[in-house]
């Protein structure tokens, strides 16, 4: 039996117990408990409610008294973010201020290949220590799990540098950060062969390090037209399940077919969603693959959708 510890009294504290995973949540189902207290048996929290019983139950627990009022609840979970990159996106900004679309900054030279050519410039050690530094930025807001892609590598090489330095970056974070192999983000230009020969690259040669290392259980590929179509990916992603991966797709983020890819391999999820329709919205309704709209990507990019 670990070190038991009472942590309160919280003015409120929202446990988020007993809701459904799936469809929406009304504020009537949230349950809020005034006065309370949690009671933590080493890293684990085994009781929660009024501060006064806890205290009263559990005269041995080491007290943490907090002053003032204060709200307390699950720490927030970002499950898709890109913290690992080399350079800055600040001369897109620039070109997207200028009026500048996604695929024109991308044809000048900007965009995802831009970041690709300064994340294989940096080191590993740059990386974990932009990551680190990320994660902690984002845990100042309450966001305690996060989510990082690769697919700023796009070779075996590289996009091995990045997973390893995301664990690294974890290992010396107080966040959980959890890694996702997007080698899929975009055909490098640098590539000499198809895209279905990169794929293939990618599948017989990273996969099985990503296995040996335990970098990743999860492979995400961008459905697009500046990326990949479904016909490419499903080779890819049939690899990618046969080998036990879990996949995710980063779908209909400007045309759709992205997140039927997601439903007919059982994604963990299909995020963006911007361009869905009601097609989409019902299929992915009627699926477990869990929908994950990224609002920020459009704010971000200035689009109109
Ligand atoms: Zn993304």
């Amino acid at each position: 039996m670990g070190e038991i510890k009472l942590i309160g009294p919280l003015k409120q504290l929202l446990p988020m117990t007993g809701l459904d995973l799936k469809g929406a949540i009304s504020d009537g189902q949230l349950v809020v408990l005034e006065d309370a207290g949690i009671l933590i048996e080493g890293e684990k929290i085994i009781s929660v409610g009024k501060f006064g019983d806890l205290k009263e139950n559990f005269k041995n627990a080491e007290l943490h008294e907090l002053k003032g009022d204060h709200t307390c609840l699950p720490g927030f979970i970002d499950s898709h973010t890109h913290i690992c990159f080399g350079g800055s996106r600040a001369s897109d900004y620039a070109m997207r201020n200028a009026g500048k679309t996604y695929l024109e900054i991308a044809k000048a030279g900007g965009g995802i290949w831009d970041t690709v050519t300064q994340t294989r410039k940096a080191s590993k050690e740059e990386l974990v220590k932009k990551t680190a530094k990320l994660a902690n930025r984002h845990l100042k807001n309450g966001t305690t799990t996060i989510e990082v892609k690769s697919g700023y590598g796009l070779s075996v090489v590289e996009e091995l540098k990045m997973l390893r330095a995301i664990r690294e970056a974890n290992s010396s974070v107080p966040s959980d950060l959890v890694s996702t192999c997007l080698a899929a983000h975009t055909l490098p230009k640098d590539f000499e062969g198809s895209a279905e020969d990169y794929l293939e690259e990618i599948g017989t040669k990273l996969f099985p390090i990503l296995k040996k290392e335990k970098l990743t259980n999860r492979i995400d590929a961008f459905i697009e037209e500046s990326a990949f179509s479904a016909k490419q990916i499903a080779p890819y992603f049939e690899k990618a399940k046969e080998m036990g991966f879990d996949v995710t797709v980063h779908a209909d983020q400007f045309s759709t077919s992205g997140s039927k890819v997601a439903v007919d391999f059982n994604a963990v999820s299909a995020d963006h969603l911007e361009a869905s329709t009601q097609k989409e919205i019902e299929l992915l309704a009627k699926s477990n693959v869990i929908a994950t709209a990224l609002p920020g990507a459009s704010l971000g990019l200035g689009c109109n959708l």
